[in-house]
C-alpha cells in the first residue's frame, strides 16, 4: 500500500466498512462502531479531544460549539485518527494543532489520517480529473466532500494535477506558505513577514478590499515568486499570475490561492 502511514490507516478504516468515501457517512457513526464514547460538550478554547481509559476505551469529545460541519466533522476524524493511529496520550485538540500546517508528529500524523478519511485520494483524482483550475473548483469539492476550503486546497496542492500555491496569513504577516511540487517557480519566503507589496492580500490588510469571485485579480509573478533566477523574466516583463483571496473578518485572516493558466 502506498501512501503514509496515517495515509494508509485511513484507507484501512475505509476498506473495513467497505466504502469508498464517507461523504454521506456520519462520522459518529464510525466512532459507535470502534466503541469509542462520543460526546458533545463546552469545552472552552478545544475544539475536540480524545481520552484513552485505562481498559483501551477511549472518549471523544467535541466542543459542542463548534456549528460548522465541515470543522466538526474535521476534527471527529482528527481525533479518529489518533485512535486509529495508537497515539496512546490524551490529546486536547484547539485550532492550532488542527491547523494544517502545525508541526508535531502525532498532530500531522493525525491530520494526514483526516485528509485522507475525509478526501480519499482515489476519489479526489477522479473528481478533479479535466477539469481546469479555479477557486469555483475548489468550492464545488469543499462542497462534494463535506470539508473546508483550507483542507481542500492543501489536498489540491498535495494531489491535484495545476500547480497551485497557498499563502496563510493572518493579521497581515505571513504565518505558512505551501506550493504544489510540480510548481516549478520559488516562492519567496515570506514567512514571519508581512505581506508583500501589491499583492491581494495587502489590500484586504490595509484597505479591506474584498473581490468577488467572478473578479479575478492578477498580480505580477515577482510579488510572490523569486524571479531573479528565472529566465523567463527577460521575455515576460509583465508575466502575471492570479490571487484569489479566502477572507475570514472574524479571525483577520486571509488565505491567498495563487495559480497560473
Ligand atoms: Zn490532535
Amino acid at each position: 500500500m502506498r501512501g503514509s502511514r496515517a495515509e494508509q490507516a485511513a484507507r484501512k478504516l475505509l476498506d473495513e466498512f467497505g466504502l469508498d468515501d464517507i461523504i454521506d457517512v456520519d462520522l459518529q457513526d464510525l466512532v459507535f462502531a470502534r466503541n469509542i464514547l462520543y460526546r458533545e460538550t463546552l469545552l472552552g478554547g478545544c475544539e475536540g479531544r480524545i481520552v484513552f481509559g485505562n481498559k483501551g476505551r477511549a472518549i471523544i469529545t467535541i466542543n459542542s460549539e463548534t456549528t460548522y460541519l465541515p470543522r466538526k466533522r474535521f476534527t471527529i476524524a482528527h481525533e479518529l485518527g489518533h485512535y486509529e493511529l495508537k497515539h496512546n496520550l490524551i490529546h486536547f485538540d484547539n485550532v492550532a494543532t488542527l491547523d494544517y500546517y502545525k508541526n508535531g508528529n502525532q498532530e500531522t500524523e493525525a491530520n494526514e489520517f483526516a485528509a485522507e478519511l475525509l478526501i480519499p485520494g482515489l476519489r479526489f483524482n477522479a473528481a478533479v480529473a479535466g477539469k481546469p483550475f479555479s477557486p469555483k473548483l475548489l468550492e464545488v469539492l469543499a462542497e462534494e466532500f463535506g470539508t473546508s476550503i483550507s483542507s481542500i486546497l492543501y489536498r489540491y496542492i498535495d494531489a491535484g494535477p495545476h500547480p497551485v500555491a497557498a499563502v496563510f496569513s493572518c493579521n497581515g504577516r505571513v504565518m505558512f506558505m505551501k506550493k504544489s511540487s510540480r510548481y516549478h517557480r520559488r516562492l519567496i519566503d515570506y514567512t514571519k513577514l508581512t505581506v508583500p507589496h501589491y499583492s491581494v492580500a495587502e489590500e484586504w490588510f490595509q484597505e479591506h478590499i474584498r473581490y468577488d469571485k467572478n473578479d479575478i485579480q492578477d498580480v505580477d509573478l515577482n510579488v510572490w515568486f523569486d524571479m531573479s533566477w528565472s529566465r523567463e523574466s527577460d521575455d515576460k516583463p509583465m508575466s502575471i499570475c492570479h490571487e484569489y483571496c479566502y477572507i475570514s473578518e472574524q479571525y483577520n485572516t486571509v488565505l491567498s490561492v495563487i495559480w497560473e493558466d
